[in-house]
């Protein structure tokens, strides 16, 4: 017989959330990464423990968290980011869900310490148990927050079987980390693992950022790569490709952010190899990081809740323009401007 339908106690309800948000320690960072981001931070702190299993703190300098709506950033369906659907269909900041603080903290022990700007008071809060209820009490704290999750998966056992090792989730963290560095190359981030620091992206005051794409890519694709900048009406691409002799055999650099958002875009990714062709030789992988800007309102980016991916109003423009823009660059690099097919 089946039970009476009943509301699942709010933990429960969050911990469902957290499963399609929350796979890994580095699903984790990108959230509040992206968190510090929103708050306008300038500085990013990343401390992890055992690739993140025992623990990961992000601190960062941003516009912190009053005491009064510490609660509300812990609870399931806050935000301060959007407010209508009309926000909801134009999204200018990373987050918007209002789910990653009260999922990660459903399935982990975490606990979220704020000063807002122009206060001299520091409060954390915290919360427990099946209902979450939320804790605070005074703590002390320099203007920005600090979110301490302890334990990850301590009370679902089944996710935290699926922990790989330590140097396996610590590199997915790497990574990720690398995906924000180069999406702001005016933010500093620094990632320690186990009290080392292993990666200092200091923020950089040159135009067009090679210095950060240098530190993040290594030396040899920053040398060989060429820069493009293309706008054309309101949208553009701008960043850098390898001339295809250059093109890297893994396909580890393959970075296309969407209003600075990272995405593995199917269609995105069919408009750079068909740019690339018959140029490519056999053993090579276009080797690429571009920025896609085009206006909040052509895009949607409320389709995936980790927002992995998103959706084009105008998806054959956009995959022509990226194509038109890269074969463009690419021809003049081989030197054979004019005499490529069209189409
Ligand atoms: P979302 O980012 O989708 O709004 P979150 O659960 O990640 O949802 O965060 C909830 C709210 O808590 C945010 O809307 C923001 O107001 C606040 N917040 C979270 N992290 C920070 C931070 N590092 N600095 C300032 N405010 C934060
Ligand atoms: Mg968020």
């Amino acid at each position: 017989m089946p039970m009476p339908i009943q509301l699942l106690p709010p933990q429960l309800a969050n911990q469902i959330a957290a499963g399609e948000v929350v796979e890994r320690p580095a699903s984790v960072v990108k959230e509040l990464v992206e968190n510090s981001l929103d708050a306008g931070a300038t500085d990013i702190r990343i401390d992890i423990e055992k690739g993140g299993a025992r623990r990961i703190r992000v601190r960062d300098n941003g516009c912190g968290i009053p005491k009064d709506e510490l609660t509300l950033a812990l609870s399931r369906h806050a935000t301060s980011k959007i407010a209508s659907l009309d926000d909801l269909e134009a999204i200018l900041s990373l987050g918007f869900r209002g789910e990653a603080l009260a999922s990660i903290s459903s399935v982990s022990r975490l606990r979220l310490t704020s000063r807002p700007q122009d206060n001299d008071e520091a409060w954390a809060a915290f919360c427990e148990g099946r209902d979450m209820a939320v804790a605070l009490e005074p703590a002390s704290h320099p203007v920005g927050s600090t979110v301490d999750v302890e334990d990850l998966f301590f009370n679902t056992p089944a996710r935290r079987k699926f922990l790989r090792t330590e140097k396996t989730e610590f590199n997915h963290i790497d990574e990720v980390v690398r995906r924000i560095a180069l999406a702001r190359p005016d933010v500093t981030v620094v990632l320690s693992h186990n009290q080392q620091v292993l990666r200092q992206y200091h923020r950089m005051k040159d135009e067009n950022h090679s210095g950060r794409l240098q530190q993040v890519a290594g030396r040899r694709f920053a040398e060989e790569a060429i820069y493009l900048d293309h706008h054309e009406e309101a949208l553009s691409l701008r960043g850098w490709f390898s001339p295809p002799q250059a093109c890297r055999h893994q396909n580890d650099i393959q970075y296309m952010y969407v209003n600075g958002r990272m995405m593995r875009d199917k269609l995105l990714n069919h408009a750079v190899r068909q740019a690339y062709g018959e140029a490519l030789p056999d053993d090579r992988q276009p080797t690429f990081i571009l920025y896609l800007n085009l206006p909040a309102h052509d895009v949607d980016v409320n389709v995936h809740p980790a927002k992995h991916e998103v959706r084009f109003h105008q998806a054959r423009q956009v995959h022509d323009f990226v194509l038109g823009v890269l074969r463009n660059g690419i021809a003049q690099v081989l030197g054979t401007e004019g005499t490529e097919s069209t189409g």
